[in-house]
Protein backbone atom coordinates (compact mmCIF):
# COMPACT_ATOMS: atom_id res chain seq x y z
CA UNK A 1 0.00 0.00 0.00
CA UNK A 2 1.08 3.54 -0.93
CA UNK A 3 1.63 6.37 1.27
CA UNK A 4 -1.24 8.30 -0.27
CA UNK A 5 -3.60 5.37 -0.27
CA UNK A 6 -4.14 6.04 3.64
CA UNK A 7 -7.66 7.22 3.81
CA UNK A 8 -8.81 4.78 1.68
CA UNK A 9 -7.14 1.98 2.98
CA UNK A 10 -8.83 3.26 6.88
CA UNK A 11 -12.19 3.76 4.97
CA UNK A 12 -11.89 0.10 3.29
CA UNK A 13 -10.85 -1.83 6.73
CA UNK A 14 -13.16 0.37 8.73
CA UNK A 15 -16.47 -0.93 6.41
CA UNK A 16 -14.68 -4.71 6.56
CA UNK A 17 -14.32 -4.39 10.78
CA UNK A 18 -18.23 -3.79 10.75
CA UNK A 19 -18.68 -6.42 8.07
CA UNK A 20 -20.23 -3.62 6.26
CA UNK A 21 -17.75 -4.29 2.64
CA UNK A 22 -19.91 -3.47 -0.29
CA UNK A 23 -19.80 -6.68 -2.70
CA UNK A 24 -18.48 -4.75 -5.58
CA UNK A 25 -16.30 -1.63 -5.45
CA UNK A 26 -15.33 0.92 -8.14
CA UNK A 27 -11.59 1.97 -7.76
CA UNK A 28 -10.79 4.96 -9.85
CA UNK A 29 -8.84 7.52 -10.58
CA UNK A 30 -5.67 8.51 -12.95
CA UNK A 31 -3.13 5.89 -14.05
CA UNK A 32 -0.13 5.36 -11.91
CA UNK A 33 -1.88 5.82 -8.54
CA UNK A 34 -1.20 2.05 -7.68
CA UNK A 35 -5.22 1.77 -7.82
CA UNK A 36 -4.33 -2.27 -8.60
CA UNK A 37 -1.77 -3.32 -6.06
CA UNK A 38 -4.71 -1.50 -3.56
CA UNK A 39 -6.76 -4.24 -4.96
CA UNK A 40 -4.87 -6.62 -4.49
CA UNK A 41 -3.70 -5.57 -0.34
CA UNK A 42 -7.49 -5.71 0.04
CA UNK A 43 -7.78 -8.92 -1.34
CA UNK A 44 -5.64 -10.22 0.13
CA UNK A 45 -6.91 -8.54 3.81
CA UNK A 46 -10.40 -9.87 3.25
CA UNK A 47 -8.88 -13.74 2.44
CA UNK A 48 -6.05 -14.05 4.98
CA UNK A 49 -7.21 -16.14 7.85
CA UNK A 50 -5.24 -14.20 10.70
CA UNK A 51 -5.44 -10.39 9.59
CA UNK A 52 -3.30 -7.98 11.81
CA UNK A 53 -5.49 -5.82 14.34
CA UNK A 54 -5.59 -3.40 11.37
CA UNK A 55 -6.96 -5.69 9.00
CA UNK A 56 -3.47 -6.23 7.33
CA UNK A 57 -3.02 -9.93 5.77
CA UNK A 58 -0.43 -11.54 8.01
CA UNK A 59 1.76 -13.03 5.70
CA UNK A 60 1.86 -16.19 7.15
CA UNK A 61 -1.75 -18.27 6.66
CA UNK A 62 -2.36 -20.87 4.48
CA UNK A 63 -4.36 -18.01 2.66
CA UNK A 64 -1.23 -15.79 2.36
CA UNK A 65 1.02 -18.32 1.17
CA UNK A 66 -1.72 -19.82 -1.96
CA UNK A 67 -1.94 -15.49 -2.39
CA UNK A 68 1.69 -14.86 -2.20
CA UNK A 69 2.12 -18.16 -4.65
CA UNK A 70 -1.10 -16.44 -6.93
CA UNK A 71 -2.42 -19.73 -6.87
CA UNK A 72 -5.34 -18.85 -3.93
CA UNK A 73 -8.86 -20.46 -5.42
CA UNK A 74 -10.94 -18.01 -4.14
CA UNK A 75 -9.01 -15.16 -5.98
CA UNK A 76 -10.26 -14.68 -9.40
CA UNK A 77 -8.10 -12.21 -11.69
CA UNK A 78 -9.49 -10.75 -15.11
CA UNK A 79 -7.63 -8.22 -17.27
CA UNK A 80 -7.76 -7.59 -21.06
CA UNK A 81 -6.10 -9.77 -23.24
CA UNK A 82 -6.01 -10.23 -26.97
CA UNK A 83 -8.16 -13.00 -29.07
CA UNK A 84 -6.66 -16.22 -29.02
CA UNK A 85 -7.26 -16.33 -32.51
CA UNK A 86 -5.37 -12.90 -32.85
CA UNK A 87 -1.68 -12.70 -34.95
CA UNK A 88 -2.02 -8.98 -34.94
CA UNK A 89 1.18 -6.74 -33.32
CA UNK A 90 -1.00 -4.64 -32.10
CA UNK A 91 -4.14 -6.42 -30.83
CA UNK A 92 -7.28 -5.28 -29.66
CA UNK A 93 -7.46 -6.03 -25.68
CA UNK A 94 -10.54 -6.61 -23.84
CA UNK A 95 -12.13 -8.29 -21.14
CA UNK A 96 -14.83 -10.32 -22.60
CA UNK A 97 -18.00 -12.13 -22.38
CA UNK A 98 -17.03 -16.15 -22.39
CA UNK A 99 -14.29 -14.44 -19.34
CA UNK A 100 -17.01 -12.66 -17.48
CA UNK A 101 -19.03 -15.67 -17.95
CA UNK A 102 -16.09 -17.95 -16.45
CA UNK A 103 -15.86 -15.93 -13.79
CA UNK A 104 -19.37 -15.95 -12.52
CA UNK A 105 -19.32 -19.17 -12.71
CA UNK A 106 -16.50 -19.20 -9.77
CA UNK A 107 -18.08 -16.64 -8.02
CA UNK A 108 -20.83 -18.87 -7.78
CA UNK A 109 -19.50 -21.80 -6.02
CA UNK A 110 -18.86 -22.07 -2.51
CA UNK A 111 -15.60 -20.57 -1.30
CA UNK A 112 -12.77 -23.43 -0.97
CA UNK A 113 -11.73 -22.12 2.16
CA UNK A 114 -14.61 -20.99 3.72
CA UNK A 115 -14.47 -17.24 3.40
CA UNK A 116 -14.13 -14.70 0.37
CA UNK A 117 -14.48 -15.50 -2.84
CA UNK A 118 -12.84 -12.32 -4.32
CA UNK A 119 -12.50 -11.37 -7.79
CA UNK A 120 -10.42 -7.85 -9.21
CA UNK A 121 -10.85 -6.52 -13.31
CA UNK A 122 -8.15 -4.78 -13.71
CA UNK A 123 -8.78 -2.28 -16.58
CA UNK A 124 -12.60 -2.20 -16.32
CA UNK A 125 -12.95 0.05 -18.95
CA UNK A 126 -11.63 -2.70 -21.57
CA UNK A 127 -14.88 -4.62 -20.74
CA UNK A 128 -16.79 -5.47 -23.73
CA UNK A 129 -20.61 -3.91 -24.17
CA UNK A 130 -21.54 -7.59 -23.79
CA UNK A 131 -19.04 -8.53 -21.20
CA UNK A 132 -20.44 -6.16 -19.11
CA UNK A 133 -24.07 -6.76 -19.78
CA UNK A 134 -22.80 -10.02 -18.40
CA UNK A 135 -21.35 -9.17 -15.54
CA UNK A 136 -24.75 -7.20 -14.35
CA UNK A 137 -26.56 -9.73 -12.75
CA UNK A 138 -23.51 -11.16 -10.34
CA UNK A 139 -23.36 -7.13 -9.33
CA UNK A 140 -27.08 -7.18 -8.65
CA UNK A 141 -26.74 -10.26 -6.66
CA UNK A 142 -23.49 -11.55 -5.75
CA UNK A 143 -24.25 -14.13 -3.33
CA UNK A 144 -22.78 -14.03 0.06
CA UNK A 145 -19.37 -13.22 0.82
CA UNK A 146 -18.46 -12.25 -2.85
CA UNK A 147 -16.22 -9.02 -2.99
CA UNK A 148 -16.02 -7.90 -7.12
CA UNK A 149 -13.26 -4.64 -7.07
CA UNK A 150 -13.04 -3.12 -10.39
CA UNK A 151 -9.83 -0.75 -11.49
CA UNK A 152 -10.28 1.74 -13.89
CA UNK A 153 -8.17 5.34 -14.72
CA UNK A 154 -11.34 5.96 -17.25
CA UNK A 155 -14.52 5.32 -15.34
CA UNK A 156 -16.49 7.15 -18.56
CA UNK A 157 -15.69 4.14 -20.45
CA UNK A 158 -17.65 2.00 -18.37
CA UNK A 159 -21.46 1.97 -18.72
CA UNK A 160 -23.56 3.99 -16.52
CA UNK A 161 -25.22 0.41 -15.50
CA UNK A 162 -22.04 -1.12 -14.37
CA UNK A 163 -21.06 1.95 -12.21
CA UNK A 164 -24.09 2.66 -10.27
CA UNK A 165 -24.04 -0.96 -8.93
CA UNK A 166 -20.71 -0.13 -7.50
CA UNK A 167 -19.77 1.89 -4.21
CA UNK A 168 -17.48 4.27 -5.78
CA UNK A 169 -13.65 4.89 -4.33
CA UNK A 170 -11.81 7.20 -5.54
CA UNK A 171 -8.32 7.81 -5.41
CA UNK A 172 -6.59 11.22 -6.05
CA UNK A 173 -2.95 12.54 -6.86
CA UNK A 174 -1.20 12.99 -3.77
CA UNK A 175 0.97 16.87 -2.97
CA UNK A 176 4.27 17.63 -4.71
CA UNK A 177 6.12 17.09 -1.19
CA UNK A 178 4.52 13.90 -0.74
CA UNK A 179 5.42 12.44 -4.18
CA UNK A 180 8.83 13.92 -4.19
CA UNK A 181 9.31 12.13 -1.00
CA UNK A 182 8.65 8.80 -2.23
CA UNK A 183 10.24 8.79 -5.14
CA UNK A 184 13.30 10.28 -3.44
CA UNK A 185 12.61 7.09 -1.55
CA UNK A 186 11.94 4.76 -4.45
CA UNK A 187 14.27 5.82 -7.34
CA UNK A 188 17.07 3.52 -6.66
CA UNK A 189 17.27 0.71 -8.89
CA UNK A 190 15.43 2.69 -11.41
CA UNK A 191 18.54 4.98 -12.02
CA UNK A 192 21.63 4.82 -11.98
CA UNK A 193 22.92 7.92 -10.39
CA UNK A 194 21.21 9.84 -7.98
CA UNK A 195 18.57 12.22 -9.29
CA UNK A 196 18.50 16.17 -8.39
CA UNK A 197 14.61 17.00 -7.19
CA UNK A 198 14.35 19.16 -10.57
CA UNK A 199 14.53 15.89 -12.23
CA UNK A 200 12.17 14.19 -10.13
CA UNK A 201 9.88 17.01 -10.39
CA UNK A 202 10.08 17.23 -14.08
CA UNK A 203 8.99 13.46 -14.47
CA UNK A 204 6.10 14.32 -12.10
CA UNK A 205 5.27 16.89 -14.60
CA UNK A 206 5.19 14.52 -17.11
CA UNK A 207 3.01 12.10 -15.52
CA UNK A 208 0.64 14.39 -14.65
CA UNK A 209 1.17 14.26 -11.16
CA UNK A 210 1.11 10.31 -10.76
CA UNK A 211 4.41 9.17 -8.66
CA UNK A 212 4.42 5.37 -10.23
CA UNK A 213 4.19 6.85 -13.64
CA UNK A 214 6.55 9.02 -12.39
CA UNK A 215 8.99 6.29 -11.38
CA UNK A 216 8.02 4.75 -15.04
CA UNK A 217 8.93 7.85 -16.69
CA UNK A 218 12.38 7.73 -14.92
CA UNK A 219 12.57 4.12 -16.47
CA UNK A 220 11.97 4.61 -19.89
CA UNK A 221 14.11 8.15 -20.81
CA UNK A 222 15.08 6.00 -23.95
CA UNK A 223 11.07 6.97 -24.93
CA UNK A 224 11.24 10.13 -24.24
CA UNK A 225 14.60 10.96 -26.07
CA UNK A 226 12.91 9.58 -29.46
CA UNK A 227 9.91 11.22 -28.59
CA UNK A 228 11.69 14.49 -28.67
CA UNK A 229 13.86 13.92 -31.50
CA UNK A 230 11.27 13.45 -33.56
CA UNK A 231 9.68 16.06 -32.61
CA UNK A 232 12.59 18.63 -33.08
CA UNK A 233 13.55 17.06 -36.34
CA UNK A 234 12.17 20.32 -38.25
CA UNK A 235 14.46 22.42 -35.97
CA UNK A 236 17.65 20.22 -36.59
CA UNK A 237 17.84 19.46 -39.74
CA UNK A 238 16.42 16.13 -39.45
CA UNK A 239 13.39 14.05 -41.46
CA UNK A 240 11.16 13.43 -38.43
CA UNK A 241 9.45 10.57 -40.42
CA UNK A 242 12.71 8.03 -39.63
CA UNK A 243 11.39 8.10 -36.33
CA UNK A 244 8.01 6.64 -36.65
CA UNK A 245 8.82 3.09 -37.05
CA UNK A 246 10.97 3.09 -33.38
CA UNK A 247 7.75 4.91 -32.16
CA UNK A 248 6.13 1.41 -32.37
CA UNK A 249 8.22 -0.07 -29.89
CA UNK A 250 6.32 1.97 -27.12
CA UNK A 251 2.92 2.13 -26.08
CA UNK A 252 0.33 4.27 -28.35
CA UNK A 253 -1.15 6.00 -25.39
CA UNK A 254 2.20 7.21 -23.52
CA UNK A 255 3.37 8.73 -27.11
CA UNK A 256 0.18 10.17 -27.70
CA UNK A 257 0.42 11.74 -24.06
CA UNK A 258 4.15 12.83 -24.84
CA UNK A 259 3.03 14.76 -27.73
CA UNK A 260 -0.06 16.64 -25.77
CA UNK A 261 2.84 18.09 -23.71
CA UNK A 262 4.66 18.92 -26.64
CA UNK A 263 1.35 20.68 -27.84
CA UNK A 264 0.18 22.42 -25.25
CA UNK A 265 3.84 23.57 -24.30
CA UNK A 266 4.24 25.37 -27.65
CA UNK A 267 0.21 26.88 -26.99
CA UNK A 268 1.45 28.33 -23.74
CA UNK A 269 4.75 29.92 -25.12
CA UNK A 270 2.70 31.44 -28.13
CA UNK A 271 -0.32 32.68 -26.01
CA UNK A 272 1.56 33.63 -23.01
CA UNK A 273 5.06 34.92 -23.87
CA UNK A 274 8.06 32.71 -24.34
CA UNK A 275 8.85 33.04 -20.19
CA UNK A 276 5.89 30.95 -19.15
CA UNK A 277 6.17 27.77 -17.15
CA UNK A 278 6.01 25.14 -19.56
CA UNK A 279 6.17 21.13 -18.66
CA UNK A 280 8.90 20.27 -21.20
CA UNK A 281 11.46 22.42 -19.27
CA UNK A 282 14.73 20.41 -20.77
CA UNK A 283 13.64 21.09 -24.42
CA UNK A 284 13.13 24.90 -23.78
CA UNK A 285 14.54 26.49 -26.40
CA UNK A 286 13.61 23.85 -28.89
CA UNK A 287 9.83 25.02 -27.89
CA UNK A 288 11.06 28.21 -28.49
CA UNK A 289 12.50 27.74 -31.72
CA UNK A 290 9.10 26.06 -33.07
CA UNK A 291 7.29 28.65 -31.17
CA UNK A 292 8.35 31.50 -33.33
CA UNK A 293 7.19 29.86 -36.22
CA UNK A 294 4.27 27.24 -35.77
CA UNK A 295 0.74 28.29 -36.75
CA UNK A 296 -1.73 28.44 -34.25
CA UNK A 297 -5.09 27.01 -36.52
CA UNK A 298 -2.42 24.16 -37.33
CA UNK A 299 -1.83 23.80 -33.66
CA UNK A 300 -4.92 23.63 -32.72
CA UNK A 301 -6.05 21.10 -35.35
CA UNK A 302 -3.10 18.81 -34.46
CA UNK A 303 -4.08 19.34 -30.65
CA UNK A 304 -8.19 17.71 -32.48
CA UNK A 305 -5.82 15.08 -33.81
CA UNK A 306 -4.37 13.90 -30.80
CA UNK A 307 -7.72 13.64 -28.63
CA UNK A 308 -9.42 11.62 -31.30
CA UNK A 309 -6.46 9.21 -31.52
CA UNK A 310 -6.96 9.29 -27.10
CA UNK A 311 -10.34 9.00 -27.34
CA UNK A 312 -9.88 5.45 -29.37
CA UNK A 313 -6.93 4.40 -28.06
CA UNK A 314 -8.34 0.48 -27.55
CA UNK A 315 -8.64 0.49 -31.95
CA UNK A 316 -5.89 -1.40 -33.57
CA UNK A 317 -4.54 1.14 -35.81
CA UNK A 318 -1.23 0.46 -37.86
CA UNK A 319 1.14 2.52 -35.51
CA UNK A 320 3.68 3.52 -38.41
CA UNK A 321 1.26 5.19 -39.94
CA UNK A 322 -0.31 7.05 -37.13
CA UNK A 323 3.16 8.04 -36.21
CA UNK A 324 4.10 9.13 -39.68
CA UNK A 325 0.22 11.27 -39.92
CA UNK A 326 0.75 13.09 -36.75
CA UNK A 327 4.77 14.07 -37.34
CA UNK A 328 3.81 14.96 -40.86
CA UNK A 329 0.98 17.41 -39.24
CA UNK A 330 3.53 18.19 -36.59
CA UNK A 331 6.31 19.65 -39.18
CA UNK A 332 3.22 21.22 -40.99
CA UNK A 333 2.93 23.88 -38.37
CA UNK A 334 5.66 25.56 -39.20
CA UNK A 335 5.16 26.40 -42.94
ZN1 LIG B 1 -2.82 -14.39 6.50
Amino acid sequence: MFPWQQTQWSQMTQLLKTERLPHAILLYGNQGLGKADFAASLANAVLCQSPTSDHQACGLCKSCQLLAASTHPDLHYLKPSAPATSRSKNPVLSIRIDDIRTLCEKLNQTSQYGGFRVAILNHAEQLTLQAANSLLKTLEEPGKNVLILLVTAHTHRLPVTIRSRCQLLRFTVPDEMQSLRWLKDNQSGYSENQLTEKQLQQSLKFAFASPLSALNYLQKTEHQEILSAAMTASVSNKNSLDYAAKLTNYPKVKTLEGMMIWASDLAKLQSCGFDTAITNEQCRIELQKLAKKANQQRLYRFVDQLNFNLLHSTIAVNEQLLWENLLLSWDNLYY
